[in-house]
C-alpha cells in the first residue's frame, strides 16, 4: 500500500474514533486530503536539503566594515510536536557578515525546510542559526522567532501562547550590546499576532 493510502486509511479510523462519521458528505474527501497535506507539504522538511536552497554571493570590501545586515518579518509556519497542531508568527535574521551575504529571498526558503516537520520552536530557532553559520560563516548571527501556538490558542487555557526565541552565534555572544543593537531595529510583530488570538 502507498504511504499516501495507509495514511488515508489512518484518518479514517480516527475520524471514527473521535466519534464522526467518515461516510457524510462533508468528510467524505477528508481523509485523502488530511493525507496529501501532510505527505506533500506539511513534513517536506524531511525529504529535502535546504543546501539546495541556498544561494550564496560572495561580497566585496564593503562588507569589512563589519557592518549590521537584517532581514525581517520572514514567515514561519510549523507544525508543533507535542500536538500535532501549527504555529507561526515570523522570525527575524541580524548577521555580520564576513565575506558572504545570502540571497534575500532564501531565508524564507531555509526556514520552511526546517519548519515542514514537526517541530519545537526552540529547536527550529537553533537548527536554522546553525545553518546560516554554516553557509554564510558570519562574523556573528541572531536568530530570533515570535509565534503563537495555535495547541494553547484553540484549547482556551490559561496558558502562554506566545513565545520568542533567540539564537545567537559569533560576536553576538562575545558582544550582548550587539543583541540589543539588533533587537533595537527589529520591529517585533507580536502586536499583531496578538489581534488573532482575540
Ligand atoms: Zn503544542
Amino acid at each position: 500500500m502507498s504511504k499516501e493510502k495507509e495514511l488515508e486509511e489512518l484518518v479514517r479510523r480516527f475520524l471514527i474514533i473521535i466519534g464522526e462519521n467518515p461516510d457524510r458528505e462533508g468528510l467524505k474527501e477528508t481523509p485523502k486530503r488530511v493525507a496529501r497535506m501532510w505527505l506533500n507539504e506539511l513534513t517536506l522538511g524531511y525529504r529535502v536539503n535546504p543546501k539546495d536552497y541556498v544561494k550564496v554571493f560572495e561580497v566585496d570590501e564593503y562588507l569589512r566594515y563589519g557592518d549590521m545586515v537584517i532581514v525581517q518579518d520572514v514567515p514561519v509556519r510549523s507544525m508543533c510536536e507535542h500536538h500535532l497542531l501549527p504555529f507561526f508568527g515570523y522570525a527575524h535574521i541580524a548577521y555580520i557578515p564576513n565575506d558572504k551575504v545570502l540571497g534575500f529571498s532564501k531565508f524564507a526558503r531555509i526556514i520552511e525546510v526546517y519548519s515542514k516537520k514537526l517541530q519545537l520552536q526552540e529547536r527550529l530557532t537553533q537548527e536554522v542559526a546553525d545553518f546560516l553559520v554554516e553557509t554564510l560563516n558570519p562574523k556573528g548571527l541572531l536568530l530570533m522567532i515570535e509565534a503563537i501556538h495555535t495547541c494553547a490558542l484553540i484549547r482556551g487555557v490559561e496558558e502562554p501562547m506566545f513565545m520568542i526565541t533567540l539564537a545567537s552565534r559569533g560576536v553576538f555572544r562575545e558582544k550582548p550590546e550587539l543583541i540589543n543593537e539588533a533587537l533595537s531595529i527589529i520591529k517585533s510583530k507580536l502586536a499583531d499576532l496578538k489581534k488573532l488570538s482575540t
